[in-house]
């Protein structure tokens, strides 16, 4: 497998260690519903791990649930609601969301909540050891002393403060020896859940989160470490310097990102408001449609979604499943050489969109071939197969 690693800037030989892969990507904040740019990354990640079970590796995939946050407590105070339910309730229906589009279960979903004490024991060694320092009750993390900070994202430290602005991070916090510096510990304002801690009562900033609970999941290094590009910086960018300042170097082998979804070429996000959801698209379509709408762009190319796409995946969709029911046979070396061109564009840094030309010329062979054939021919087999690897499982497969 050939795969873009963000740290390096280029495709590179991806190499499994022992017959193992472990898969960490970030998760959700569960306070809204699941849009179409939270499915395209979970997406991706769900063919690469199903690429590689393919492949006779035995995966361990591990995605957070970041379940206190200022959001999660905002809404569920404007709701009347404890923020833990309103956490949970939200989980569920995210799972229900993703199970919809036939996303394979993740093998462990930590939540921050249950894991604050390995935190603050993180926290605490990064103070003592002087990476880290207290300010009333908070602790940020000292940029200064990791001259590496930068490495994952390649930004000039001009650019990294205009995207800590931009992205809630405020370098202009005068408790922050330099502007770049990161809050490991927050002190809770009142009536807000907290957690003892040495320097009082608070809660976790969100990059330890990901560090502690990735290292507790996987221990390390984690094989592949990912999520949308967003959080490229600061949030993974943060996240290798606390880990690696506490002394886990490497932290991660391989940093695979995933570029946005946007809706009239505007990136789509809860704080805009141009969300297309998706339970609203499995009322409209099967999940496998979703899928292969989904598959039918490169990871690493950030799209804009219109109804006439999901036309053309369902049109798609139909197209495979008649091919698998009319009864047409293709010979056994097309059915060989169709699977190893599918598997050398997948490997080739999970080209989906040549994958899925791979589909369509089977499909399109075997609604060539002779009729009354019966289902369950090698090709029929191979063309359920090769959909189940893009996660376009349809129960039409036949056995
Ligand atoms: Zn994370």
């Amino acid at each position: 497998m050939q795969l873009f690693d963000t740290a390096l800037q280029e495709v590179v030989p991806f190499e499994p260690r022992g017959g193992r892969v472990g898969i960490y990507v970030c998760g959700i904040t569960p306070y809204d519903s699941a849009h179409l740019g939270h499915a395209f990354v979970y997406h991706v990640f769900d063919v690469l791990n199903r690429r590689f079970r393919d492949a006779g590796l035995a995966v361990r995939s591990v995605r957070n649930v970041t379940d206190v946050d200022d959001d999660i407590l905002r809404v569920a105070r404007e709701r009347g609601v404890d923020f833990q339910d309103l956490a949970s309730e939200q989980v569920r229906m995210f799972d229900h969301d993703m199970a919809g589009i036939g996303l394979l279960p993740v093998d462990a979903a930590p939540r921050a909540t249950d894991h604050v004490e390995e935190m603050v024991h993180w926290i605490a060694r990064l103070v003592d050891d002087g990476y880290a320092y207290s300010v009333n009750g908070w602790v940020f993390f000292d940029s200064g002393a990791y001259p590496d900070y930068g490495r994952l994202s390649h930004l000039d430290h001009a650019t990294m403060i205009e995207l800590s602005r931009e992205r809630g991070a405020d370098p202009d916090d005068t408790r922050k020896r330099r502007p770049l510096d990161f809050v490991l510990w927050q002190a809770s304002a009142e009536g807000e859940p907290n957690w003892p801690s040495p320097w009082g009562p608070g809660r976790p900033g969100w990059h330890i989160e990901c560090t502690v609970m990735s290292i507790g999941a996987l221990g390390h290094p984690i094989d592949i470490h990912g999520g949308g590009d967003d959080l490229i910086y600061p949030h993974h960018e943060s996240e290798i310097a606390q880990a690696e300042a506490g002394g886990v170097a490497p932290y991660v082998r391989h940093w695979t990102h995933v570029a946005m979804v946007n809706l009239d070429g505007v990136k789509m996000s809860k704080s805009l408001g141009n969300l297309v959801f998706v339970r609203d698209l499995v009322a409209r379509v099967p999940g496998a449609a979703v899928r292969l709408l989904l598959a039918a762009h490169h990871y690493r190319k950030s799209w804009s979604y219109d109804d006439a796409e999901l036309d053309v995946a369902t049109a798609r969709h139909s197209r495979y499943l008649s091919a698998m029911q009319a009864g047409g046979t293709i010979s056994h070396e097309a059915a060989r050489s169709h699977e190893e061109r599918f598997f050398e564009r997948l490997d080739d840094d999970l080209d989906t969109p040549g994958a899925l030309h791979e589909l369509d010329a089977i499909a399109q062979e075997l609604s060539r071939g002779t009729p009354g054939a019966g289902p369950g021919t090698e090709g029929q087999q191979l063309l359920g197969r090769l959909m189940t690897v893009l996660g376009a499982e349809t129960e039409a497969v036949p056995a």
